[in-house]
C-alpha cells in the first residue's frame, strides 16, 4: 500500500500529454490549445463607430453641423466628410474618411430635419474603434497551452478561424464488473442491484466535455473480463474498470490485467474510501481499476482519474481545487489512512465552514448526492475539533 502523495506522483509522472487534433471551434471549449493562434486579419477589421451617433471632424466642434448621409452597420460610407458636415452613423458601422470622432446621439441637439448642434469641443478619437487596435495581421492572438474558455472561443471566431489544434482528450472506455449488476430495471431480482457507477463516471466526464464508451455490466468471470478488456483496450487510451479489483474470491481484474501484461504501477493506497485502487499501463494505454463501491469509485475519480485525464489533455494544474476551511463539528477517525470525507462547505462572514455529511460508508451515495467537497483528513489525524482548520477539495 502506498500513500496518497506517492500515488498522485506516480500518476502525474506516468501519464504523458496526449496527441493534438484539429477540431471545430464548437468542440474546443475546455481544451488546451496545441498551437499559437496568429491573427490572419486586423481586428477590428476597419475603423468603426462604438456608438449610435454622428461622425464628425473634431476640429469643427463646437458647431452646428449639416447631416449629409447615414451609414448603417454593414454599409460602406459613400463619400468622405467635408468641413461643416456630420454623418449619422450606427454602432459597428464604418467611419467615413476624414471623420475623427463620433458624438453619441444623446449628446447632440437636433435643429430641424438635417442639422445638429454640438455644444462642446470633441476630442479626436472619441468613440472610435480603430482598425487593428486589438490585433494587427500577424499578431499572436492566443498562445499554445492556453485553456479555451467561451471567451477565447468567441475571440478566435472573431478572427474568422473556425478550426483549431487542441490536445485531444483521452478515449475512455468504462466498464462495470459484477455479476450482481443490472442496468435494465426490468431485470432486477433478489440478489441483484442497479449498476450506478457508469452513470456517475459519465456525468463527471461531462464536466470535461468527454463522453466515454461503455459496455453493459460484465459478470465476474476471467473469460468475460478478458474478452471485454481486449475490446476496450483497442478503442481507448484510458480504461476505467469498476469493481472486481479488491481481494474477494471473484475479483479477477488484477489477475487478468497482469496476464495481459499490463504493468502494475500501484495497487492499494492508504486512503478511505478507495483503498484498492489499481493503476497500470501497457505501452501508451492506462488502466484504472476502481473499487466498485460507488463512493470509492467517485472519490478515486476526483482524486486520481480526473487529474490523469487533465494531464493527458495538456493542463498545467491538475490537482483538485483546494481551499482551507474551519470544521463545524467534531470528527473522529482511525489513524493510518487519509480520509476523503463527503462534506458541505459554506462561505459565511467568518470564512469557509465545513460540515461532514452523515453516511460516509463507501456503499452510500446519499452523502455524495448533496456534497460539494471532499474534506481531506491526513493519515495520522485521529480527532478534529470544531473550529480546527481543514483542507477541502471542491468537487
Ligand atoms: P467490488 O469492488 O466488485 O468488490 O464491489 C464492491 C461493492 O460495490 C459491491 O457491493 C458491489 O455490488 C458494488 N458495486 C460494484 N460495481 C458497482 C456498480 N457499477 N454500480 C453500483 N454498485 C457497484
Ligand atoms: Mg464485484
Amino acid at each position: 500500500m502506498i500513500t496518497v502523495e506517492e500515488a498522485k506522483k506516480i500518476i502525474s509522472r506516468t501519464i504523458p500529454n496526449g496527441n493534438s487534433a484539429r477540431v471545430s471551434l464548437q468542440k474546443a471549449v475546455g481544451r488546451i490549445l496545441a498551437e499559437d493562434i496568429v491573427s490572419p486579419i486586423d481586428t477590428p477589421p476597419f475603423t468603426s463607430s462604438a456608438m449610435d451617433g454622428y461622425a464628425v471632424c473634431h476640429g469643427d466642434t463646437p458647431a452646428c453641423l449639416k447631416v449629409v448621409a447615414c451609414v448603417a452597420a454593414g454599409d460602406i460610407p459613400k463619400q468622405p466628410l467635408q468641413k461643416g458636415e456630420a454623418v449619422r452613423i450606427m454602432t459597428g458601422a464604418m467611419v467615413p474618411a476624414n471623420a475623427t470622432a463620433i458624438v453619441p446621439q444623446e449628446e447632440v441637439v437636433k435643429e430641424g430635419e438635417n442639422k445638429i448642434f454640438i455644444s462642446r469641443k470633441i476630442r479626436p478619437g472619441e468613440h472610435i474603434r480603430r482598425q487593428g487596435e486589438e490585433f494587427k495581421t500577424g499578431d499572436l492572438a492566443l498562445s499554445k497551452g492556453t485553456l479555451l474558455t467561451p471567451g477565447g472561443i468567441g475571440m478566435i471566431a472573431s478572427l474568422g478561424i473556425h478550426e483549431v489544434s487542441v490536445f485531444a482528450p483521452p478515449r475512455i472506455f468504462i466498464f462495470s464488473t459484477g455479476s450482481e449488476l443490472v442496468s435494465d430495471a426490468r431485470e432486477i431480482k433478489p440478489g441483484k442491484i442497479f449498476e450506478s457507477n457508469s452513470f456517475a463516471l459519465q456525468a463527471a466526464l461531462q464536466d470535461l466535455h468527454i463522453e466515454a464508451k461503455q459496455t453493459p455490466p460484465i459478470v465476474d468471470t476471467k473469460k468475460a473480463l478478458r474478452e471485454s478488456l481486449r475490446k476496450a483496450e483497442e478503442e481507448s487510451d484510458f480504461v476505467f474498470i469498476s469493481g472486481g479489483v479488491s481481494v474477494g474470491s471473484f475479483d479477477f481484474v488484477k489477475e487478468v490485467l497482469t496476464e495481459m501484461e499490463v504493468e502494475t504501477l500501484f495497487w492499494g493506497i492508504a486512503q478511505k474510501p478507495g483503498k484498492p485502487l489499481f493503476f497500470g499501463k501497457r505501452n501508451r494505454r492506462f488502466f484504472f481499476g476502481l473499487p466498485g463501491n460507488p463512493a470509492s469509485t467517485l472519490v478515486c475519480y476526483y482524486e486520481y482519474l480526473r487529474p490523469a485525464i487533465l494531464k493527458w489533455m495538456g493542463y498545467e494544474t491538475v490537482e483538485p481545487l483546494s481551499e482551507k476551511g474551519r470544521l463545524k463539528e467534531n470528527f473522529f477517525k482511525k489513524t493510518g489512512r487519509v480520509h476523503f470525507v463527503r462534506a458541505i462547505a459554506q462561505r459565511n462572514e467568518k470564512g469557509l465552514s465545513v460540515s461532514p455529511l452523515s453516511g460516509q460508508e463507501s456503499h452510500r451515495m446519499n452523502s455524495f448526492a448533496t456534497a460539494n467537497c471532499l474534506m481531506v483528513v491526513p493519515k495520522e489525524t485521529e480527532r478534529l475539533q470544531p473550529g480546527e482548520e481543514v483542507t477541502i477539495h471542491w468537487i
